[in-house]
């Protein structure tokens, strides 16, 4: 029997290969009728006998290009007219101009082939790309998707490549970025002045430098990286020295999963991830044995490793045969150098010859950043290959909002519809560059999504540089949320949750809205409003910043809230190695309360009992003192005790008991390891004590956890299992950061919640 529907699909389903998708399944199945683009998504007529058109439709729902998020597939019946040929129609009039853009795609398995095929006429070519891989987000200058308007614009597309482009039974069918070595972008060496070194094959010049123990700059796909020998202990340590970088990791680019291996412990969750579309770097537990030089994470547990994504990187690794470093390319904490006369002039004096290429990278895009927790992802970075993904809400936005994140790892959202687009990782607004890459980023944003913000959402905190931004945009209403709520809420959102939860946010600042810095809450809350039920003590924070980058502050902090003068009696290295005059110059600046603010921060917490036990007494990083403890932390079961009282109807957790424990453990020369264990599972133990309450005075069943603190796997998989098994449902970020990189998802949606849409029109 012949039957004909018209079938629509709505979600991600242009600029993604999707109608040559529909069009080849149709042939493959003998079906006739049309497919075309249209406002809805994709809208297709196929008609032809029934067994045929049921197989075509279960492909439809099942076997969708990668890069295609389908929403909805609906198909009814129609009259068949005898179709017998299947076409692709030309798009129907899109009154409302908008297409989702994807993010770039690594290499797909088909152009690596010919990559590596002698006889194809793009072996060793670094920018053979297809339907279903290649560069996107960070070509694109303007909509719609079409190559005019992506830096691929210069490059005319030879016969070959045009007869590729225009054939919809071809994988490069309307692939934007189709090149070849005729017509294409070229590599080029340049020396650290930026004059061109003549050399017949780039890849293997480089090749021959990096084995030389030279740094080079590879210009990638969102960026360059600065890349040498990862076996170099001499090439390593130059790096690390010109890079001003003491002690942040450096990434690792290896050729496959098995290279990875003898790096660090790779799972199937791993594995999915670092041969997957989007190749991350993926944080592995490191190998004792791994083969790479000390200076390339020094004192760490884990190693950031990721696979090659482009072309370039495919034939660089597999012919190089080594381990590189592959991190990105700037100067401590200014962005990552994309454009190439900055880089020339940024990079100059990092590194010793610069591998380039004539491919603008139109929008910067610093590698994503993931690690597996409880056997699934949970992004820490959200950039390359994630965004400009957007996230797809349970609800419509009333009204197009552009919230504008945190201070660090900041990340803004633009929201249209249901949809959230979460911005690619900015960095730390602290310097010119970084604010220049958000102002420009918003404004490429607005353009590529073609949505004028209606509303702003923003943090309370008034020194941060986005809140800052937004408070100078009074053209539109502004939504100030608060801090740890917006935490919350990013954390329902991902998980679709709007009911009110028992929000658990720990992390390390956050303005309050009592003014103090705020960091270890437990709020009641849904997607609207919050009450802060729960919080750790406040306790002084000397010196502010400063007592972030100086963690035994806090340590010296503690000790004396608890012990008091007592303190220099205890037989504790800590209070032996502590300069007595620059303790009394803390202490003055407590009792008189300057540039000393209150905190609840859980974060300094961490940093006391790290600076205490004597693992980091000195930050040079972000969190270095936490994700010191966490690595020192061994095998122990036990839990140090903890109170908690009632003051103003909130409960405030006292942790003098647990520093009591911990002095108590140091003096009978208890290891490191057993302390930092036993502090983690205390930390765990509170949060499931609290919510266990706030279950019992609220009904509340369900907990989200959010906060630069559950980065820490030990803590969130002990909480996990304590909240699961004590019959909680418990919400956690997978691919939204549970740091300050999720903030803006957040404030979006609480903003859209407490917008009143009628100010809007007046
Ligand atoms: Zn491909
Ligand atoms: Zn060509
Ligand atoms: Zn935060």
């Amino acid at each position: 029997m012949r039957l004909a529907k018209v079938i629509t699909i709505t979600g991600i389903v242009q600029g993604v290969g999707f109608r040559p998708f529909v069009y080849n399944l149709a042939r493959e199945q003998g079906l006739g009728g049309w497919v075309r683009n249209d406002t809805a998504g994709v809208t297709l007529w196929v008609e032809g006998p029934s067994p045929a058109l049921a197989v075509f439709e279960r492909t439809l729902a099942t076997g969708a290009p990668v890069q295609a998020v389908v929403f909805e597939i609906a198909a009814r019946a129609v009259e068949p007219r005898g179709l017998e040929e299947f076409e692709i129609r030309k798009s129907a009039e899109q009154a409302d101009q908008f297409v989702p853009i994807s993010p770039e795609v690594a290499t797909c398995a088909d152009c690596v082939r010919e990559l590596f095929d002698p006889a194809d006429r793009r072996y060793r070519y670094s920018f053979i790309n297809c339907t279903n891989c290649g560069p996107r987000f960070t070509i694109v200058e303007d909509i719609p998707y079409d190559r005019p308007l992506t830096t691929m614009a210069p490059f005319a597309m030879c016969a070959q490549c045009r007869a590729e482009y225009d054939d919809p039974g071809n994988r490069r069918f309307h692939a934007q970025p189709n090149a070849c070595p005729v017509c294409g972008p070229r590599l080029e060496l340049l020396d650290q002045s930026g004059n061109p070194v003549p050399c017949a094959d780039v890849v293997g010049a480089v090749i021959e430098r990096l084995r030389q123990g030279r740094i080079v700059a590879i210009k990638g796909l969102g960026g360059y990286h600065l890349a040498c020998d990862a076996q170099n202990d001499k090439a390593v340590k130059t790096l690390r020295a010109r890079k001003f970088r003491e002690h942040k990791p450096f990434a690792l680019m290896v050729a496959d999963v098995q290279a990875a291996r003898a790096l660090g412990d790779v799972d199937p969750a791993g594995e999915a991830l670092l041969s997957g579309t989007v190749r991350p770097i993926v944080l592995l537990r490191r190998r004792p044995d791994a083969p790479v030089s000390e200076a390339v994470a020094p004192g760490q547990m884990d190693l950031g490793v990721m696979l090659p994504y482009t072309p370039l990187h495919h034939v660089l690794l597999a012919e190089a045969g080594m381990i590189l470093v592959m991190t990105s390319g700037n100067i401590s904490d200014e962005p990552i150098a994309f454009r190439d006369d900055e880089a020339l002039r940024r990079l100059n004096g990092l590194a010793d010859y610069f591998l380039v290429h004539d491919r603008r990278i139109h929008i910067r895009t610093d590698d994503s950043v993931v690690r597996v927790v409880a056997d699934k992802p949970l992004v820490l970075r959200r950039s390359r290959g994630y965004a400009p993904h957007p996230l797809i809400l349970p609800f419509e936005f009333k009204a197009p909002i552009l919230a504008c994140g945190a201070e660090l790892k900041n990340t803004f959202c633009l929201t249209r519809k249901r949809f959230a687009f979460l911005s690619h990782h900015i960095g730390d607004l602290e310097n010119l560059e970084t604010i220049e890459a958000f102002e420009q980023g918003i404004a490429h944003f607005q353009r590529i999504f073609n949505t004028t913000p209606a509303c702003l959402a923003h943090d309370h905190h008034p020194e941060y540089l986005a809140t800052k931004y937004a408070l100078a945009r009074d053209d539109i209403p502004r939504i100030g949320v608060q801090h740890h709520h917006a935490h919350i809420v990013g954390c329902m959102g991902e998980n679709n949750v709007t009911a009110p939860v028992i929000g658990v946010a720990f992390d390390g600042t956050g303005y309050g809205d009592d003014g103090h810095i705020w960091g270890g809450e437990f709020l009641v809350c849904d997607d609207r409003d919050y009450r802060r039920a729960a919080h750790l003590q406040y306790v002084p924070l000397p010196g502010g910043a400063k007592a972030i980058k100086e963690p035994w502050r806090m340590a010296a902090v503690y000790l004396h809230k608890v012990f008091g003068d007592g303190m220099w009696d205890l037989p504790l290295a800590f209070v032996r190695d502590l300069d007595r005059a620059r303790w009394r110059l803390i202490a003055r600046m407590i009792q008189q309360q300057v540039n000393t603010p209150q905190t609840s921060s859980a974060g300094r917490l961490f940093d006391a009992v790290s600076a205490l036990t004597g693992i980091c007494r000195e930050a040079f990083y972000e969190g270095q003192a936490a994700v010191e403890l966490e690595m020192a932390a061994g095998d122990d079961d036990r839990v140090y005790e903890f109170d908690s009282r009632s003051e103003a109807g909130k409960t405030v957790v006292l942790p003098d008991a647990v520093i009591e424990g911990i002095v108590a453990d140091l003096i009978e020369g208890e290891s490191r390891g057993v302390i930092a264990a036993r502090f983690h599972n205390t930390v765990a133990a509170l949060i499931a004590s609290q919510c266990d309450q706030l279950r019992r005075e609220t009904g509340i069943t369900t907990v989200a956890l959010s906060g630069g603190c559950f980065q820490n796997m030990r803590l969130t998989r002990r909480v996990l299992a304590l909240l699961t098994a004590n019959g909680f449902s418990v919400l956690t970020h997978r691919h939204v950061p549970p740091n300050d990189g999720g903030l803006s998802l957040g404030q979006a949606i609480v903003a859209n919640r407490r917008l009143d849409t009628s100010i809007l029109n007046s």
